[in-house]
């Protein structure tokens, strides 16, 4: 069987690091099948929250992370195919109209309540005979639709314990029992499609053989099952993440706007850092930074997960990146490094002496201020550091500046001034780099010259 799985996504808002999640399962599960394909289906239905723009930006977020769908779909451009699979469901009887006002059903849900039994529909639009729907609809009241879920023998004012069950590839065996929920609301009284329908007819008709997705989902896939069998459609392979959280508990919004990928990228997190805190947050083992989708699929297990939240900890997203960034072949850094005015002779050697000194590759470029420079403000030295300075500038090793350097220099010094340790350290450090801390000196010194070298001790 070809794997075939779906991200779906409405284009509302920017995704954030929980959707990226969601996404990244799907890819990794798919493409750990030679054949498996990857479907980014945008659930646009809602025309006046929907935007193409949003759309745009999730394909771009998704490149971005190296997610290539196999195929884009949108549900606007599909709404035949769900138009066909209501008239079906309304032929067998399984589609029914109601016409409750939000306040009448909130009456009977407070009612209800009062009475300690839970809120479930009771199908009273069921016992409404045709006269009575015409004459509702002559008032100028329209119908909304419900899905009479299949949790009955013959009497669907008995409803009996039904339960629906499946293997999930997260959390393992499920069940949900259909008697403790309202028959679903599938098309609204305007005549649009609420997002359980058009899924599942799209499912079915791209031929989805997994859905992976957050386990806010898992009452609704008890239903979507039931629906799936009524429209005679193969039921697919289910799989819950957890969600994430902030690191105060609350939920992620494709509105908040501050996690989303977009705004991510701008701070210059590299994608394999939140690919990774995406992929392994809740997951067996430990967060490591993964170098690539491949080596983060090799590394994710299905099948143990974690079912209570995750919180998403911008700390461990700043510590990935920092490995990362730490390990960076110079080929994948070489054009950042260009932009930050980085010469492109010296941009390799200044690469491997610096990176292991930067959080983000932009770090670069207060590196490459301090090694490039011509002049910067000096950190106060006392009379006594000054006078070293000059001493090391007199004993600044003759012949092109080289790897040696350093070691012959301050061998040199320590030798002639009898200072050691940080003593003699310290003040170079700070004459030559400005500040108190930083890459070796030894791989900065041929990166900075002599010219440089000297004129910062004068
Ligand atoms: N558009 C739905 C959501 O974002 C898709 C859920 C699903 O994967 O079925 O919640």
């Amino acid at each position: 069987m070809t794997v075939t799985v779906r991200f779906a996504p409405s284009p509302t808002g920017q995704i954030h690091i929980g959707n990226l999640r969601t996404a990244l399962l799907n890819w990794l599960y798919a493409k750990r099948d030679a054949g498996g394909r990857f479907v980014l289906r945008f659930d646009d239905t809602d025309a006046e929250r929907s935007r193409r723009e949003y759309a745009d930006g999730i394909e771009a977020d998704l490149a971005w992370i190296g997610i290539a769908p196999d195929q884009v779909v949108r549900q606007s451009d599909r709404v035949a195919l769900y138009d066909a699979a209501a008239e079906r469901l309304k032929a067998e009887g399984l589609l029914y109209p109601c016409y409750e006002t939000p306040d009448e059903l909130d009456r009977r849900r407070k009612r209800l309540a009062a009475r300690g039994l839970p809120p479930v529909y009771g199908r009273e639009a069921l016992r409404l005979t045709d006269d009575e729907k015409m004459s509702v609809e002559a008032e100028g009241r329209r119908p909304h639709w419900r899905f009479l879920l299949p949790n009955f023998a013959g009497d669907p004012f008995a409803p009996q314990r039904t339960e629906i069950t499946w293997n999930d590839i997260l959390r393992g065996p499920q069940t949900v029992d259909l008697a403790s929920l309202s028959d679903p609301v599938l098309i609204r009284e305007d005549g649009s499609y609420l997002y359980t329908l058009p899924s599942i007819v799209d499912d079915g008709d791209l031929g989805v053989s997994h859905i992976i997705r957050g386990d806010d989902h898992v009452t609704n896939t008890g239903v979507q099952i039931a629906i799936f069998r009524a429209l005679g459609l193969t039921v697919p392979t289910f799989g819950h993440h957890n969600l994430l959280t902030t690191v105060s508990g609350e939920g992620l919004s494709k509105r908040s706007g501050a996690l989303s990928l977009k705004t991510l990228r701008e701070e210059g997190y590299e994608p394999m850092a939140l690919a990774s805190l995406a992929g392994l947050v809740g997951m067996p083992g430990s967060i490591d930074a993964m170098p690539n989708l491949e080596a983060l699929g090799d590394r994710l297990e299905f099948g143990e997960a974690s079912t209570t939240a995750s919180r998403f900890d911008p700390a461990e997203l700043d510590r990935l990146n920092a490995d990362l960034v730490h390990a960076m072949p110079f080929e994948a850094a070489r054009d950042r490094l260009a932009e930050v005015g980085v010469p492109g002779d010296e941009a390799e050697p200044f690469w491997a002496a610096v990176r292991g000194n930067c959080a983000k590759v932009g770090d670069a470029r207060l590196w490459a201020g301090v090694v490039f420079a011509d002049a910067f403000d000096r950190a106060e030295l006392s009379d006594d550091d000054r006078a070293f300075l000059r001493a090391a500038r007199d004993l600044f090793p003759d012949g092109p500046v080289g790897e040696a350097t350093w070691r012959d220099w301050t061998g040199r010094l320590k030798t002639e001034t009898g200072r050691k340790g940080k003593g003699l350290f310290m003040p170079l450090r700070l004459a030559l780099t400005g500040r108190d801390h930083g890459p070796e000196l030894a791989a900065l010194l041929p990166l900075m010259g002599r010219e440089r070298v000297l004129a910062r001790l004068a």
